[in-house]
Parts: C-alpha cells; structure tokens; sequence
C-alpha cells in the first residue's frame, strides 16, 4: 500500500485553520467538505480561504475573481 504524504500535502496546504486534524490528510480533507457542500481551501486564493466560507458559492465568487 502507498504511504500518504502528510509533510508534503502540508507544505503545500493554505488551509489556516489550524486545529484541523485533516491537514495533509487531504483524502479525508475532501471528503469532508464534500459531504458538506464545500470544498477545500486549498480551491480557494488565499484571502477568500480566511473567511473560512468553503461553500461551492464562495469558490465560485472567489475563483471568477482570483483564479485559483
Ligand atoms: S480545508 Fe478543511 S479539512 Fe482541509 S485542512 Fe483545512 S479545515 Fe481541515
């Protein structure tokens, strides 16, 4: 079985919500927002990811104005 690569997602991680156990665990990351109709925040520009809103509506607000 393959190992996750937890220091490594992390490096890469933009997500600064910091108590989240998910973090570089980003199977679980995604499963969890999936199943409450958000996604990542690793979809979304640095500052939309502060407000901590990982709805589908706000990355689409953020992506039409930032990219990703
Ligand atoms: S995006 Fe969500 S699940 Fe992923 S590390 Fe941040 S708070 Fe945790």
């Amino acid at each position: 079985m393959r190992e996750c690569n937890i220091e490594k997602n992390k490096s890469m991680c933009n997500c600064t919500y910091e108590p989240c156990p998910r973090k570089g665990v980003c199977c679980e990351c995604i499963m969890y927002h999936k199943r409450s109709g958000g996604v990542p925040a690793c979809f979304f520009s640095d500052e939309a990811e502060r407000s901590y809103d990982r709805s589908v509506e706000n990355f689409i607000k953020s992506y039409r104005e930032n990219g990703f």
